[in-house]
């Protein structure tokens, strides 16, 4: 196919407002690749390039928006990822002289649109979503294979080019493969043990590590580590390919985590194990600064056979086998009585660690899913809050002021903003105390609400916090409860926005 007419069918997209007729017309346009085009097409179509991004400054992008002329024909979509994929071995200026020939032959219209695949900005209404929909329309297949599909084949490019091989029966055969990284599982929150099924034959617990993500891939001598992005950071971490290398398997998928040690072998925080995803030739300095240890929990595969669909009690049996060295294992036990099981905790966050995990021993690996088999507890935070207003309550609590508005300093928008909501951790006196004592802030009321001015400050404990587009402060707390009313601190002390991101790695984690 011309790039032309990926440039057509991304306009005719932009034009449909239905989400059936855009599907339609993506399908159509799927009808048309050629096999050896195919990965690049649905990139296209989605309004990617497949290189991700190519780091050209926007001078350069300028320049070749400018060229002058259309000479020839419209190159072909596989030229046009050749072109990129040069570009993308180069640098700086040789960039836009490798790209140059290429832009010769696009009209204007052509060239605008390449300029917003290449900085990711195409406007036409449908991006991967719509076309995973598509994908599985095309092919007939059912959301669940479909999901299963992406899962082990992030890549919808190259999903698509598997299915137009092998068609829909290569869903099925699509398991774990050495050096394809598939996402790893997640953890849903829960507040405290309480909350998590009854002790017994049922979970294992593991201390939660506050480290990197790594997923370790081996086939004979060679290793490569994947980050929760799915990213290769093998050259970042040639200790852990070191460990990878002398264990007794010759094909291995594991999942763990990376932590970072001190001289005396004590785990660090993550600020400083951070400094390890560092550039390419400060890697030994950091190595030396911050030796990192795998800490595996998990194995996905080995020597064959493919363990995700084992139970959770299989694999650890497995991969106590393989990484007989404890040192380079996750703590974990199987706690007999609840009691133990608190213990745990206790231990785990006086050791420094983030909390617990939970893992149902039933469980399967469900790549990439956050679901009921595996729980994170971590420990609680306390900060200074400000009370933006308070809800009246129900019940026993009819006739008191209760849900508490929490409000931190955000230092970029110059004022308070809410970061969340509680009626928990509030004793009958504290009820009684802020009924009587909040109205005389009162800016204004609703049925429900009064607004106050920012002047009460209450400490907050807090397990987690999230990202959230409710409020404006664009952050949540999960699990907020009072622990006390600080008479003794003005809104002027209290913490604020970033303290909130710093101590949740929002933005880090995102990375
Ligand atoms: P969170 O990032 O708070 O959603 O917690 C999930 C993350 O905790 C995982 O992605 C891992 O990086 C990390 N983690 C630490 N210890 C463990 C463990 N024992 N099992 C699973 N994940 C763990």
């Amino acid at each position: 196919m011309h790039f032309s007419e990926l440039v057509k069918y991304s306009t005719k997209l932009k034009r449909t407002h239905s989400k059936n007729a855009k599907v339609e017309l993506i399908k159509n346009f799927m009808g048309r690749l050629k096999k050896e085009e195919a990965k690049a097409g649905i990139h296209y179509i989605s309004g990617r390039i497949v290189q991700g991004k190519i780091n050209l400054a926007w001078r350069g992008l300028s320049d070749l928006l400018a060229m002058a002329g259309k000479k020839g024909p419209s190159p072909e979509l596989v030229e046009v990822n050749d072109f990129l994929q040069r570009a993308c071995e180069n640098k700086g200026r040789a960039k836009v002289e490798v790209l140059t020939p290429l832009f010769v032959r696009l009209s204007q219209v052509e060239r605008k649109h390449l300029v917003a695949l290449i900085i990711g900005e195409v406007q036409q209404g449908a991006g991967e979503g719509l076309v995973r929909i598509a994908i599985a329309d095309f092919f007939g297949l059912s959301d669940e294979e479909m999901e299963r599909a992406y899962l082990q084949k992030p890549d919808i490019g190259e999903l698509f080019e598997l299915l137009l091989g092998r068609g829909k029966a290569a869903v099925e055969k699509i398991t774990m493969r050495i050096f394809s990284p598939v996402k790893p599982m997640l953890a849903q929150i829960a507040e405290s043990i309480d909350d998590v099924p009854a002790a017994g034959d049922v979970y294992a617990l593991e201390y939660k590590l506050d480290g990197i993500r790594i997923q370790v891939h081996r086939k004979d001598d060679e290793v490569r580590v994947f980050s929760r992005h799915l990213r290769d950071i093998t050259a970042q971490f040639p200790e852990l390919v070191s460990v990878a290398r002398y264990l007794p398997a010759r094909r291995l998928i594991l999942d763990g985590e990376a932590i970072g040690i001190d001289q005396k072998g004590r785990p660090v925080p993550f600020q400083v194990l951070s400094r390890r995803t560092t550039r390419k030739r400060e890697i030994a300095e950091a190595q030396n600064q911050v030796p990192v240890l795998p800490q595996f929990f998990d194995v996905l595969y080995i020597d064959g056979e493919d363990m995700t669909e084992k139970s959770y009690a299989e694999r650890i049996q497995v991969l106590r086998d393989v990484v007989r060295d404890s040192q380079y294992r996750t703590v974990q036990v199987k706690p007999s009585t609840r009691k133990h099981a608190v213990d745990f905790y206790e231990q785990s966050l006086a050791r420094g660690n983030e909390g617990v995990m939970v893992k149902l021993l039933q469980s399967r690996y469900r790549p990439g899913k956050r679901g009921k088999f595996w729980f994170k507890i971590k420990g609680a935070h306390t900060i200074d809050c400000v009370i933006l207003g308070a809800e009246w309550g129900h019940g026993r609590r009819r006739g008191l002021l209760s849900n508490l508005h929490l409000g931190v300093f955000d230092e970029t928008r110059t004022k308070y903003v809410m970061v969340g909501k509680t009626f928990k951790g509030l004793t009958d006196r504290m009820l009684q105390w802020l009924t009587d004592t909040l109205p005389r802030y009162k800016v204004h009321e609703d049925r429900w609400t009064v607004y106050v001015k920012p002047v009460v400050v209450v400490e907050v404990a807090f397990n987690e916090v999230q990202k959230s587009p409710k409020y404006e402060s664009g952050i949540a707390l999960r699990f907020a409860r009072v622990k006390r009313i600080r008479s003794d601190k003005t809104s002027k002390e209290i913490n604020t926005v970033i303290d909130l991101v710093q101590l949740s790695r929002i933005a880090l984690n995102e990375a």
